[in-house]
């Protein structure tokens, strides 16, 4: 991962760069810290620098740019490395951009963090370094008693705390200026490039790390790959879900239409028994009626031959003895 921390002093840079290098295991490269550790050495670098920091103004891009290009070859900047203070103004921004083309190794996130002026001036105001171990903390922030007694909360010793000579009121004022001048035109720079995230650095040292990491998941391919991956996760297990709603569904669908055919075929069983029954009692009934009828044709026949038969037989009994008187 190489990324930038952008903000104007006091907004914490440094504080969630130390954070960063634990989570992620990459150097932070501070060209404030560089350049402090070039005065305190009294080199002629840092000979040259004193008196340009002192009165907040930014030291020699030259000199800036020759320290970031030694300091980037170095082994522990291979795997990654958060700047944090570089670059501070616009020639510091391109040259970073062509040095890390020629490295084949671009940027993957700038992170602006957002602190409000009144808190940057409180911020400073009461930041203190432990002469001992380096470590940057702030009395307004610190348990009361560490704060009462100056003593440093990493190696316990106290009045080995002091301020930086540049964290004074009036150096304070010029070095917002210069921020507003120089600086802050990189977050343009940077949001046109498409890899600018910002974040409110504002509130717990905590949340703003939550934030900060938030803002880098989301910027860098590592954490863009997870987001995607994550992304993808959800996406199957969605499907998933989907898909077992939508057999779940088409079971009961099915166990519906299944319940339904067994019903229809059951009633239609009983349909066609009921059918069954009722044309065969139909046929029965017009079987009874045909027997009826014919009994009644029966009847009737055997009633209409009765009479004419007993008339047929008196007629020729008449005839027969009309006959005989008429022999006799
Ligand atoms: P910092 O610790 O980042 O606030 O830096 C302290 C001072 O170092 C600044 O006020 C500048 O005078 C000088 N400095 C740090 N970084 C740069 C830079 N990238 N370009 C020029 N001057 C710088």
């Amino acid at each position: 991962m190489r990324i930038v921390l952008l903000g104007a002093p006091g907004s914490g840079k440094g504080t969630q760069s130390q954070r960063l290098v634990k989570n992620h295991g990459i150097p932070q490269i501070s060209t404030g810290d560089l350049l402090r550790a070039a005065v305190a050495n009294g080199t002629e670098l840092g000979l040259k620098a004193k008196e340009v920091m002192e009165a907040g103004r930014l030291v020699d891009d030259d000199i800036v740019l020759g320290m970031i290009r030694e300091r980037l070859g170095e082994t522990d900047a291979q795997r990654g490395f958060i700047l944090d203070g570089f670059p501070r103004n616009l020639a510091q921004a391109q040259a970073l951009g062509m040095l890390l083309a020629e490295l084949r190794k671009p940027l993957d996130a700038v992170v602006q963090m957002n602190v409000d002026y009144g808190e940057l001036t409180r911020r400073i105001s009461g930041r203190r370094s432990c002469s001992e171990c380096g470590r940057v903390f702030n009395v307004l922030t610190a348990p009361p008693e560490e704060a009462e007694k100056d003593i440093c909360p990493k190696t316990g010793g106290p009045h080995r705390l002091f301020q930086r000579p540049d964290d004074n009121e009036a150096t304070v004022a010029e070095r917002l200026r210069v921020y507003d001048e120089k600086t802050k035109p990189l977050i343009d720079f940077y949001r046109q490039k498409g890899i600018l995230r910002e974040i409110d650095a504002e509130g717990e040292v905590d949340e703003i790390t939550r934030r900060l990491e938030e803002a880098l998941r989301s910027a860098t391919p590592g954490g863009r790959a997870a987001g995607v991956k994550k992304a993808a996760a959800r996406k199957t297990a969605a499907r998933k879900t989907a898909g077992r709603k939508t057999a779940a569904r088409a079971g009961l669908k099915k166990t519906a239409t299944r319940k339904a055919a067994t019903k229809s075929r059951v009633a239609g069983r009983a349909g066609t028994k009921k059918n069954a029954k009722k044309k065969a009692g139909k046929k029965n009934a017009t079987k009874k009626q045909t027997t009826k009828k014919q009994t009644t044709k029966k009847q009737t026949t055997k009633k209409q031959t009765r009479p004419r038969s007993s008339g047929a037989k008196a007629k020729s009994s008449a005839g027969r003895r009309r006959k005989a008187r008429g022999k006799r």
